[in-house]
């Protein structure tokens, strides 16, 4: 079948056309210059962006693809979590073309999206685990399904590429802070100064990265004040060491999550990673390790796919269509939408 895909529950407005499993176009329209001079995504200028572009986004999207709106089959479209503004953009318009076009729509999980990416470029039976580090999540799940979720742990509070934005932003790097702090680190010594490795000395699958963000500005300024400014070999140092203490952590709570996981003696065990910070060649490389160690097949989907667009979104709707789900005029956009409660009627607002 080929469905149209929609996403707008963040800052990006994206449509993507997909035909089985094959990507037959993905367009995602930024707004980071509309945001940037606010330091942050502001709600209402996102909910208005959303709305002006969503329509262009799909004119593209069908054009790329050379399709017309006759050729869908189904319209797939983020309805939660997200910022409700452009959630609501987004269902709405799913909702007029399914009308008008007489096809099925579906309503998807954001979170499920990015879950179920690894198995729309790899041959991945379920369950696979999947470890979830973007700018703006980090979390253990194991995928059973297309709806069936569950969360081993996540973090308590920061993701870790906002920690490394943050990192970046205190030591006078460019944004976004993966990057420039990866490319940083290479030159620095991890072990010159103690990061701490947060919940680490507690069970389970939990992380924590603001420690390591105070951490990290404590050291920055005692540097300061003893010799009056940061040389650059310090700046690599502290790179190298925030990294490190990211990586370890990440890597220790995945060695967890796998144990919970294997428990279940799956039968092709698997670990997916997704999100922006699964870039990171340290922290990928140690994955890589621990995989190769407990005999588990490691699997990364290529870093379009794992950040925010709209073939992931046709992609799960595209399962969830086959597992006979459908969604009616009633969908409603849900702020909030836990993974592990996927399995919950996409129908209907849900109350
Ligand atoms: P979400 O999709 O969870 O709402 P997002 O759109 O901000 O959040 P992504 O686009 O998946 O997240 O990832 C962006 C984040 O990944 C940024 O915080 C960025 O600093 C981080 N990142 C990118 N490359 C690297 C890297 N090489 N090392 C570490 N972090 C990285
Ligand atoms: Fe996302």
């Amino acid at each position: 079948p080929t469905i149209l895909g929609l996403e707008s529950s963040c800052d990006d407005t994206a449509a993507a056309v997909l035909r089985g499993r094959q990507v037959l176009s993905s367009v995602v329209m930024g707004q980071a210059d509309l945001h940037a001079a606010f330091g942050g995504v502001v709600p209402e200028i996102a909910a208005r962006a959303h709305a002006e572009k969503l329509d262009l986004a799909v004119e593209q999207a069908l054009a790329q693809a050379g399709v017309t709106l006759d050729d869908l089959d189904a319209v797939a479209v983020t309805s939660g979590p997200g910022l409700i503004g452009g959630v609501l953009s987004g269902v709405m318009l799913a909702k007029g073309l399914a009308t008008a076009l007489d096809r099925p729509m579906i309503g998807v999980n954001h979170l499920a999206g990015h879950a179920l990416t690894p198995r729309l470029t790899d041959d991945l039976p379920y369950p696979y685990l999947m470890l979830l580090v973007s700018g703006g999540h980090c979390q253990f799940l194991i995928v059973r399904g297309p709806q069936e979720f569950t969360r081993l742990g996540g973090t308590i509070d920061d993701a870790p590429g906002e920690a490394f934005d943050k990192t970046a932003r205190l030591l006078g790097l460019p944004q976004p802070g993966g990057p420039a702090v990866e490319a940083r680190a290479r030159m620095g010594d991890a072990r010159r100064f103690a990061f701490p490795r947060p919940l680490l000395d507690r069970p389970g699958c939990d992380l924590s990265f603001s420690g390591l963000k105070t951490a990290l500005l404590r050291l920055r300024d005692r540097l300061i004040a003893d010799q009056g400014g940061l040389h650059a070999q310090d700046v690599s140092d502290l790179c190298a060491g925030f990294q490190a203490a990211v990586r370890d952590v990440l890597t220790e709570k995945t060695r967890r999550a796998l144990e919970i996981y294997l428990d279940g003696a799956p039968q092709a065990p698997a670990l997916a990673v997704a999100g922006g910070v699964a870039a990171n060649a340290a922290l990928r490389g140690a994955l890589q390790d621990l995989c190769a160690e407990r005999q588990v097949r490691f699997t990364a989907p290529p870093l379009a796919l794992c950040t925010d667009n709209a073939a992931m979104i046709a992609y799960a709707g595209s399962e969830l269509l086959a597992a006979g789900q459908r969604s009616d005029m009633t969908l409603a956009a849900r702020p909030r939408w836990p993974l592990d409660q996927s399995a919950a009627p996409l129908l209907g607002s849900g109350k």
